[in-house]
């Protein structure tokens, strides 16, 4: 009793004295929201499938930020970039649009209406050119902010391209209910591999400096202008290795510059605070903080929003950060083995962009291109096949290109692909089928399912036989001494990891044991199914060096490829395949999509009844080929065939 009447009597005391001085233990709850990498995801809708999609979309995350703005007196709205470029409606926007001074991007119209109080600029930002960005920025009066790229070529005279930073005047609600007059300061950053990403759109005309290099340049700088906080709008990554100078991804280097209160970090399309990330130098993934700074990333086209809660107390030198967590809120959850939304669309923001949709609805459904015959996968894991062959083709052209003016120009290309709708568990049809004809941009998620970006590894033939012998493991062991019928496919093997590498020729002997097992492990050494391995017609050179362009899945060690671990990485792809395999289409204008074959099987003598299953259409496709014989379709609605091996 007496020492709760002794607090009280000291309380009063610090606050009779402390009060007038402006110094009073008032605590101000400040709530910082963050979206990142939208990539002109309005809608939940996905254009390339031509069909809603529950798992993106800056309508469905508008929802988290009303209802993350209803719980909080005192809250900032900030985006980190790559906003207008990503799915067709950036490109309609960018093309078709007829965009010009005095139009507002649907993105801007929509952040608009959500309340942002600054964004910064992204890497995809660039992808069309200075002139048509800066139509945009025009459009819109949300405040940018980049601080570390620079218009012209001298370093000594150039200015910024953009605002550096901006200081804000807010004025919040404190704990006493008081309003307080508090300068926030937001700088922006890239990463300064814009230059070689957008190499065309740059060269000649603007430059970058390294992120932390220009936050230790404008942090004081916005220090000296008032700013009592600094939020940190970086386009930028998390990254494990130690800093090197000009790092791509460096947002958590941040985390040491002084002055930083918040750091909304994106680009690498991943999520902050998150488990993933538990390992990384000074992360506290419980509490959303590295070095103590609070800092989010928001996943990407809106499937999160980051949360920044920071309490700021009163100093002689006035309102600074005391504490902060940060926080990703997603739209959606796993629940019992089932996505459940946790943000239906906001109807707002849907009706706002409304006729932006539609008309990239118009545009996806046009014909782009051609193909002179069917692009099918219903005989893929069992011949040389054109729906895996077309993105092949799209990726080497794309991979030459980009690797033009590079040590690695002087490599062969290969290139891998596999097919991905190849019936198993997704049914008997879940198969690849476009009909000869027009080619629409919507049909390219019938040739490209997943998200995936392009990715070019440099490895030598050594590898490339033991990457073929990890495909081979699709197949089961056809034994010569059995005349029973036997099934080829090893339906424990998922179809996306049977990779046919284009450049190359070869043969798979299936007589032979799998050499790895799924996993990636050595299981039969001495077993050997990669046969007649030909490189220009000639038995492949094991030193030689080759460049292979795949997918940022199988660079990065998915599917547990040997020699694959990320670390032979020469080139990846600021955009997705999806939108590399389009450019290509629209390109080409049309396409022979049939096959001289470049795989088969190696014969096998013996009379053995080889089966496999595939979907009922392909018996159309089937007739002519005296390799493929249709026995009959199974209760599990896959039709069997027999596949000659002789
Ligand atoms: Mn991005
Ligand atoms: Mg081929």
């Amino acid at each position: 009793m007496a020492q709760r009447i002794l607090r009280s009597i000291v309380l009063a005391l610090v606050f009779t004295v402390l009060a007038p001085l402006g110094l009073s233990a008032q605590e101000i709850k400040l709530r910082v929201l963050s979206t990142t990498d939208i990539h002109t995801h309005l809608y939940d809708y996905d254009y390339y499938r031509d069909g809603p999609d529950d798992s993106f979309g800056l309508a469905r995350t508008a929802t988290l930020i009303k209802k993350a703005r209803a719980e909080a007196a005192n809250l900032l709205l900030v985006d980190s970039g790559d906003l207008i470029q990503g799915n067709p409606l950036g490109d309609w926007v960018a093309r078709e649009s007829g965009f010009k001074d005095g139009s507002t991007h649907p993105a801007h119209k929509a952040m608009a209406a959500l309340g942002y109080d600054a964004a910064t600029l992204g890497n995809h930002e660039f992808n069309y050119g200075l002139a048509f960005l800066e139509t945009v920025l025009k459009g819109t009066k949300i405040p940018y902010v980049t601080s570390n790229v620079f218009l012209g070529t001298d370093k000594a005279t150039a200015k910024p391209l953009i605002q550096p930073f901006v200081v804000l005047d807010r004025e919040f609600t404190d704990s006493a209910g008081a309003k307080q007059k508090v300068k926030v300061g937001v700088i922006g950053f890239v990463p300064p591999q814009i230059m070689t990403w957008d190499k065309a759109n740059l060269e000649g005309k603007a430059f970058t400096i390294d992120i932390v290099e220009a936050a230790k340049r404008y942090v004081p700088e916005m220090k000296a202008a008032g700013a009592d906080i600094v939020i940190a709008a970086v386009h930028s990554g998390l990254s494990a290795a130690p800093a090197q100078g000009m790092d791509e991804n460096a947002a958590n280097f941040l985390a040491r510059v002084p002055g930083i209160d918040a750091i909304l970090a994106g680009h690498a399309h991943r999520v902050f605070p998150d488990r993933s990330f538990a390992n990384l130098s000074g992360a506290d993934v419980d509490k959303g903080t590295i070095n103590g700074v609070p800092t989010v990333m928001a996943g990407f086209w809106g499937s999160h929003l980051g949360v920044v809660d920071m309490t700021l107390k009163k100093s002689a030198k006035g309102w600074e950060r005391a504490d902060g967590t940060g926080s990703a809120w997603p739209i959606r959850r796993r629940e019992n083995n089932q996505w459940v939304s946790l943000a239906a669309p906001d109807p707002e923001i849907l009706a706002l962009v409304k006729t932006e949709h539609e008309a990239t609805l118009g545009y996806v459904r046009r014909p782009v291109a051609k193909t002179t015959d069917p692009i099918t996968s219903y005989f893929a894991l069992v011949q040389d096949d054109p729906s895996i062959q077309v993105v092949t083709r799209a990726q080497t052209d794309y991979v030459r290109s980009q690797l033009k003016d590079t040590p690695h120009a002087r490599l062969p290309i290969l290139s891998a692909g596999a097919p991905f709708k190849a019936g198993g568990r997704g049914g008997p049809n879940y198969f690849t089928d476009v009909p000869a004809g027009d080619i629409a941009i919507k049909n390219v998620a019938d040739l490209y399912l997943y998200p995936n970006t392009v990715r070019a590894v440099r490895v030598t033939g050594a590898t490339v036989r033991e990457w073929l012998e990890m495909s081979a493991g699709q197949f089961n062991r056809i034994d010569p001494a059995v005349t029973a019928p036997q099934p080829l496919v090893n339906t424990a093997f998922p179809t996306y990891n049977f990779d046919v590498i284009d450049g190359v020729t070869y043969k798979i002997d299936v007589s032979q044991p799998p050499r790895y097992d799924t996993q990636g492990k050595l299981q039969n050494a001495n077993s050997r199914r990669i046969v007649d391995l030909h490189f220009e017609g000639k038995p492949i050179d094991e030193a030689k060096e080759f460049i292979i362009a795949t997918n940022n899945y199988r660079a990065s060690g998915g599917g547990n490829f040997p020699g694959l671990d990320g670390k032979n990485v020469v080139f990846e792809s600021p955009e997705t395949s999806q939108e590399m395999l389009m450019e290509w289409l629209i390109q080409k204008k049309t396409i022979q999509a049939s096959v001289t074959p470049n795989w088969s099987f190696a014969r096998i003598a013996a009379p053995v009844e080889v089966i496999f299953e595939t979907s009922p259409a392909a018996q159309a496709y089937a007739k002519g080929n005296p390799k493929l014989q249709y026995l009959d379709t199974a209760q599990n609605g896959f039709a069997r065939f027999r596949l000659d091996l002789k």
